[in-house]
């Protein structure tokens, strides 16, 4: 038994996500965490939400309450929806928590130790009305260089230009409107990223295994002087981990709070103490994977996430582990990052700030979560972008789900039941139509068992539907319907074999479509042992074993339907 731990890329509080997010990092990590799970693995699966920073107190403001509050609410209303969508997390945290806290404080403390923190002091502009400083994109003033009047402190929408905020004529606070500002003196901590450089590029060279998305975006920006820039950690804000260096105060650093940057990946560690606190277990039960002397050096870290995560990933966070491994500590690496690239909608891109493209809420109006999960796996946008579009929804559910799976289902049982019983028949013998179909799905199994071992998803998923066509074929070859006339035995072999592979089914496409294959196991009144041996598993449920006929699986998706939903979400979400 192998021991895995899984991290989905935190999504932010600020709404609720879409199909885009869901497929670039939480429902891929879910199929594999599923998958191991499957295996017989030991597996840990963690995400959270990223609670930090100004968007979400502009959020909380625009929805009038204070943002703690807000943020209870959005953690509460992400949890139903990944829910929802099966997301079989051990733990979904919240980086607002207690433990994230002191963790924060903790890694630090142990990176000023390591001397990779400084303290600097700058200058940034303070709104009196608003009684706060102000991130750059939060002063809006008319751009110096083509006169656009609600150009922000970062850049110009408008002419793209690249500004600073006493750049801009007449600038004002984007929160409040408010042109009372003024520039003031304030002190930062600033993470020497550069001087881990080499570091992470020992690290990375010897990553052969990845991906090469990840590799190509880890080394661009080790390379290319932004990515590894020393980046202020701090913020002037209330919401946010306190400064501290661990349990003391850090002087002159009073009343500030860590970048969500710097604390939203160390989540991934304090969503583990969350989960064990929650359960009633002790540190050692989550520092056994997080940290390799305590236990977790036999442990497959491996971390799901869209491409603009990988620079984060792949050196901003590292740092913060190689950093405070560089005091004697022990924290775990990532050992494999699989990373995304983007879903588009429909001929453009998703938009959460626009509303455009179907989000989390909307999908599960519409239909049940295997249909989705479905069509984003065997879609997902692993080589390049892929495109969502209804047509090739409605194909995918109608011809996979409905046409190949759930028709076999359906066909089998209800076959069964008139002409038999509901227990899985006794006579006749496997033949060579029978041999053929135990050789071919002892190949093809394999070979999924191959692609899930190495997450190829798109692959793994044109495996299982293969796998799925075997039945079908196999059924319309053999006509136990014709057969029971002349030679009842003969059918009831066909069918015995038939009931087996429904359950072969349920267990191989458990990590994709959950719900279904439950109801498959559930109706086959059977276990869900991984299929090592194909034969064996084909022989799981003897003459004489009873069973249900299921619902039906899947329902068809009608041209009404598709037309009625894509009109419904053409345009922009109110
Ligand atoms: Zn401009």
């Amino acid at each position: 038994m192998s021991r895995v731990l899984i991290t989905s890329a935190i999504p932010y509080i600020n709404g609720i996500k879409h199909l885009g997010n869901l497929v670039g990092s939480m429902l891929p990590a879910d199929l594999y965490a599923r998958y191991r799970r499957g295996r017989g693995d030991e597996v840990l699966f963690l995400c959270a939400t990223d609670e930090h920073g100004t968007p979400a107190e502009i959020a909380a403001q625009k929805a009038g309450k204070p943002v703690a509050e807000y943020c209870a609410e959005m953690w509460q209303t992400q949890k139903d929806l990944s829910d929802g969508f099966l997301l079989s997390f051990d733990k979904f945290g919240r980086s607002s928590s207690a433990q994230n806290r002191q963790l924060t404080q903790h890694f630090a403390a142990k990176l000023y130790e390591a001397g990779l923190i400084e303290e600097r002091t700058e200058t940034q502009v303070y709104s009196n009305a608003d009684g706060r400083f102000l991130p750059d994109r939060y002063i809006e003033g008319t751009c110096p260089n083509c006169g656009y009047d609600k150009a922000r402190g970062d850049q110009c929408e408008n002419c793209t230009k690249q500004l600073d905020p006493v750049d801009l004529i007449e600038p004002r606070s984007a929160i409040s409107g408010s042109t009372d500002l003024e520039v003031r003196e304030t002190k930062h901590l600033y993470l020497l990223q550069s001087k881990m450089r080499d570091d992470l590029r020992n690290w990375i060279d010897t990553r052969e295994d990845w991906p090469i998305l990840t590799t190509s975006i880890a080394k661009k920006w080790l390379d290319d002087g932004d990515g590894l820039q020393d980046r202020g950690i701090t913020r002037d804000l209330d919401w946010g981990v306190p400064v501290k260096k661990g349990d003391a105060e850090w002087p002159g650093m009073e009343g500030k709070v860590f970048y969500v940057w710097f604390d939203a990946p160390i989540e991934y560690i304090a969503c583990a103490k969350e989960w064990t606190d929650a359960n009633g277990l002790g540190d050692a039960d989550w520092q056994r994977w997080w940290r390799t002397e305590h236990g977790a050096d036999d442990v497959r870290y491996v971390q799901f996430m869209g491409k603009d995560n990988v620079p984060f990933h792949t050196l901003s966070f590292p740092v913060t582990i190689m950093g405070a491994n560089s005091t004697g500590e022990d924290w775990k690496l990532v050992d494999y990052i699989k990373s995304f690239n983007y879903l588009n909608y429909d001929g453009g891109q998703f938009s959460t700030s626009q509303g455009r493209g179907v989000f989390m809420d909307q999908a599960l109006s519409i239909l049940p979560a295997d249909y989705w999960r479905w069509y984003l796996l065997r879609n997902a946008p692993e080589n390049g972008d892929s495109e969502f579009t209804w047509e090739t929804f409605q194909a995918a559910s109608n011809r996979d789900l409905a046409d190949v799976l759930g028709n076999f289902v359906s066909r089998v049982t209800k076959f069964c039941r008139s002409k038999f019983d509901e227990t899985v028949p006794e006579g006749g013998t496997y033949g060579p139509e029978e041999e053929a179909v135990i050789a071919d799905l002892t190949t093809r199994v394999a070979e999924y068992t191959r692609l899930m071992d190495a997450i190829e998803i798109r692959k793994a998923a044109a495996e299982l539907r293969a796998i799925w066509v075997v039945g079908n074929e196999y059924l319309q070859r053999t006509a136990p319907w014709s057969a029971f006339k002349e030679d009842p035995d003969r059918a009831a072999a066909i069918i015995r074999l038939s009931l087996n592979l429904i359950r072969l089914y349920g267990i191989l496409s458990q990590p994709f479509i959950p719900d279904a294959a439950d109801a498959m196991l559930k109706a086959m009144r059977t276990d869900a042992a991984w299929p090592n041996d194909v034969e064996q598993a084909l022989a799981a449920l003897p003459a004489g074993h009873a069973f249900d006929v299921p619902e039906n699986l899947f329902a068809k998706i009608t041209d009404d339907q598709r037309e009625d939903w894509a009109s419904r979400f053409s345009g922009t979400r109110t």
